[in-house]
């Protein structure tokens, strides 16, 4: 199974896209945890990516294209894999499916979690983790016992540098403006399939497995 998972930024897509990688053993690859990864070592591809990313703005294209090509010439791909936070743009878009092409394979489904914006901002503004364990909190739905400490190994808690008000605002401008194109891309290809991304991670994913059993009978 191949997918793609589209969503504006705290939509939850990360999550579900871990679950289920590792429900179905399909590979999770998610074009942000592989730039953080290279800005926290500060490769080449980090250095370029970290001003766009501080900002909240799009990493260039020909960059984030440049590593997914190179990603799916992996052979833990060919099992399957869950695309996560890529493609974001209209040539993004374009590209994946000429890769796709040169591969001989297809997209199964597009999925896209969709979550009103107030609630995106509650959810971005109030996520913190812990930079030792790397154990995720959040300010109202999941708090630590003492404030900014994490209840583990008791390190100060941080916050993505993305996940302050102003910044997540420009993403989600730049989600609307860029990526939301893509719904329309994939709906007119007939692989959408829109699921609410409100409720607990267990009804998220409950909803998402119903979808993809329909895609196994080649329906919507
Ligand atoms: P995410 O964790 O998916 O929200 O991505 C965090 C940041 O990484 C984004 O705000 C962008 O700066 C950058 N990024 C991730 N994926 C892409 C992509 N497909 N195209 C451009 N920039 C990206």
């Amino acid at each position: 199974m191949r997918l793609i998972f589209l969503g504006p930024p705290g939509a939850g897509k990360g999550t579900q896209a871990q679950r289920l990688a590792e429900r179905y053993s399909l590979v999770k690859i998610s074009t942000g945890d592989i730039l953080r990864d290279a800005v926290s070592r500060k490769t080449p591809l980090g250095l370029t990516a970290k001003s766009f990313m501080d900002q909240g703005s799009l990493v260039p294209d020909d960059v984030v294209i440049g590593l997914i090509r190179e990603r799916l010439k992996d052979s833990d791909c060919r099992s399957g894999y869950v695309l996560d936070g890529f493609p974001r743009t209209v040539p993004q878009a374009e590209a994946l499916s000429k890769i796709l092409e040169e591969q001989k394979t297809t997209i199964d489904r597009a999925i896209s979690f969709e979550v009103p914006e107030q609630d995106l901002i509650r959810r971005l503004t109030g996520r913190r983790s812990c930079p030792a364990c790397k154990r995720a909190y959040h300010l109202d739905f999941q708090p630590p016992q003492q404030p900014d400490r994490c209840d583990v190994c008791g390190e100060r808690l941080i916050q993505r540098k993305d996940d302050r008000e102003e910044t997540v605002k420009n993403r989600l401008r730049v989600y609307a403006q860029e990526t939301t194109p893509l719904l329309k891309y994939y709906d007119e290809q007939k692989i959408l399939s829109k699921i609410d991304g409100r409720g607990s991670i267990d009804s998220v994913m409950n909803h998402l497995l119903e979808v993809l059993k329909g895609v196994n009978k080649g329906q919507k």
